[in-house]
C-alpha cells in the first residue's frame, strides 16, 4: 500500500522515462547496470600454470565481475602483449607475465594475494 493511497494526496506512480502511469507504460526494460565491483574489495590470485604441450598461461582467478574480467583481458592483452581469454571466472594470458600483470593489477587498485 502507497504513502497516503485512497486518499486525495495518493499520486500513482508514474514511470520516469515516458511518464505515464506504471500500469500503462509500455517503456523496454532497462538494461542491467554494470556492475563494477571496487577492486580494492576484490583479492586476486595470480599464477603460472602449465597446460598441455608445454604451453605456459598466466591465470587470474578472482575478478568479481564479467564487466571487469572482459575489459581487463583486453587490457593485459595490451600490456604484455599476447594472447588471452576467459575461462569461466577465470582470465588467461598466454605466456609467464606473472610480474607484469601482477603490477598493473595492483596500479589499478586490486589486492594481488
Ligand atoms: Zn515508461
Amino acid at each position: 500500500m502507497r504513502l497516503f493511497e485512497g486518499t486525495q494526496w495518493d499520486v500513482p506512480p508514474r514511470c520516469d522515462r515516458c511518464e505515464e502511469l506504471e500500469s500503462d507504460c509500455e517503456c523496454p526494460p532497462l538494461p542491467k547496470p554494470a556492475n563494477i565491483v571496487d577492486p580494492a574489495k576484490q583479492k586476486l590470485k595470480i599464477q603460472v600454470e602449465r597446460r598441455k604441450r608445454g604451453k605456459v598461461v598466466t591465470v587470474i582467478r578472482g575478478v568479481a565481475d564479467d564487466d571487469a574480467r572482459a575489459k581487463l583481458l583486453t587490457d593485459l592483452k595490451n600490456v604484455v602483449g599476447s594472447g588471452g581469454t576467459i575461462r569461466e571466472d577465470t582470465l588467461e594470458i598466454q605466456g609467464d607475465h606473472v610480474d607484469t600483470i601482477s603490477q598493473t593489477l595492483a596500479q589499478r587498485g586490486y589486492q594481488i594475494r
